[in-house]
């Protein structure tokens, strides 16, 4: 029998192309979409359906830190697809476990194990289980305006209202602090509580980076009340804030690391590092059929050397690449004096711009002009650029912006 459903509304007039429309009727009506349809990717550059050109400061929203068609990605994938692509972790496999070594390699001091999934959601889910049956303790302490994830483990630790609201009742014992306050965190963090969560640099909630001592004394705090650190790195990893963990930054070491984003130059994987606090876990206790598949596995081992090699023309790795682009274009913003700025913050190529009215608009001017940018909440501009964005590309960026705010 046919079951008459009423086809979702696409907004029509803003379609630009048969692609978007056939996407519109179809799609799940999760996203707000903008009315661009992108075809192709090269470094920092995406093109739409009609050959427009667009320097691209979505960056993925933090998975293309090694930009669209990066090479050795490109050829990892290819001849790993010729390969083997599945393989689940009832079994070794020679690409996860040259993905686990260069892992541990490179992971702050300890992180030694990963548990190897498919998104940060999963990561940080990871971390809340593993956080769990490490000290037998369920409450987490989180902070406002965090983002974590959309699962429901996930958006428990999450602080926006509109994700959290129509899913109510969500997973019990979950407290959210002040970030940056020291005085709130010695109340909540307590003998019950499993873990504390925090981003380095909060993301999607605006961009705001942890104060100098607040991500040492956190984990200070966790060490004497018998709780467990959890960072997301999500959005911070992999050389987006000029190290390749943000965490290293501050030399804080935490007990559990929530990684995804552009992990594995962009195809879809994520993982939580595991530190020696964590003590070992039982077979069985988690799991995932897609976890550490070749695949992505190879994809991983790729990305880290593309992001460890030091470029023999510049002496400079991506993520030092990311640390002085960044600086520099922090400094151009800033040095526009324009009006509509209240602040400009950040670290290395993840750079939010405080607006005194909504980004909205904004965006849509940078689209206009070939910069394709992120909102962090309702008035403050996200960058997001591939680390190998081009000097020049930058400028064009700061041209743009120039013209625009
Ligand atoms: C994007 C993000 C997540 C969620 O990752 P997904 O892959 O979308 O599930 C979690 N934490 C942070 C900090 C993020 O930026």
């Amino acid at each position: 029998m046919m079951i008459q459903t009423a086809q979702p509304q696409a907004p029509s007039s803003q379609l630009q192309s048969e692609i978007a429309a056939a996407e519109a009727a179809h799609t799940s009506g999760v996203y707000s979409k903008r009315p661009l349809t992108i075809v192709r990717g090269q470094g920092a550059r995406l093109w739409d359906d009609e050959g427009r050109e667009y320097i691209d400061c979505v960056g993925g929203q933090g998975a293309a830190n090694l930009g669209h068609a990066h090479p050795a990605i490109v050829a990892a994938l290819s001849e790993q697809a010729g390969r083997l692509i599945s393989c689940p972790e009832i079994f070794y496999n020679d690409r996860r476990a040259e993905l686990l070594t260069r892992l541990a390699e490179v992971a702050p001091a300890g992180l030694d194990r990963a548990f190897l999934c498919n998104s940060g959601a999963e990561a940080i889910e990871a971390a809340l289980k593993f956080a769990r049956l490490a000290t037998g303790r369920t409450g987490v302490v989180a902070a406002m305006r965090g983002f974590h994830g959309r699962t429901l483990g996930a958006l428990s630790a999450t602080w926006n209202r509109d994700y959290r609201t129509p899913f109510e009742p969500l997973i019990p014992g979950f407290a959210h602090v002040p970030y940056n306050d020291l005085a709130a965190l010695e109340q909540a963090v307590t003998d019950e509580t499993a873990a504390l969560l925090l981003e380095p640099i909060q993301g999607e909630g605006g961009v705001h980076p942890a104060a100098a001592g607040y991500l040492a004394a956190a984990a200070d705090l966790c060490r004497s009340r018998g709780a467990l650190l959890i960072l997301d790195e999500v959005q911070t990893g992999f050389g987006r804030t000029g190290r390749l963990f943000a965490c290293e930054h501050d030399g804080v070491i935490p007990d559990l690391l929530a990684i995804a984003k552009s992990m594995a130059g962009g195809m879809p994987m994520g993982a939580c590092l595991i530190g020696p606090r964590v003590g070992r876990l039982a077979p069985l206790s988690h799991g995932s059929t897609f976890g550490g598949n070749p695949l992505a596995c190879a994809a991983g081992v790729a990305a880290l050397d593309a992001l460890t090699r030091v470029d023999p023309l510049t002496g400079e790795s991506l993520p030092q690449r990311a640390a002085r682009l960044g600086a520099w274009l922090m400094a151009e913003i800033r040095g526009l004096n324009a009006a509509s700025v209240r602040e400009v913050r950040g670290r290395g190529l993840l750079v939010g711009v405080e607006l005194r009215g909504k980004v909205t608009p904004v965006l849509q001017q940078l689209q206009a002009r070939g910069v394709l940018a992120l909102p962090a909440g309702m008035t403050v501009l996200r960058l997001l650029p591939p680390l190998v964005i081009t000097e020049d590309e930058l400028a064009r960026v700061v041209d743009a912006l120039r013209e625009v705010l």
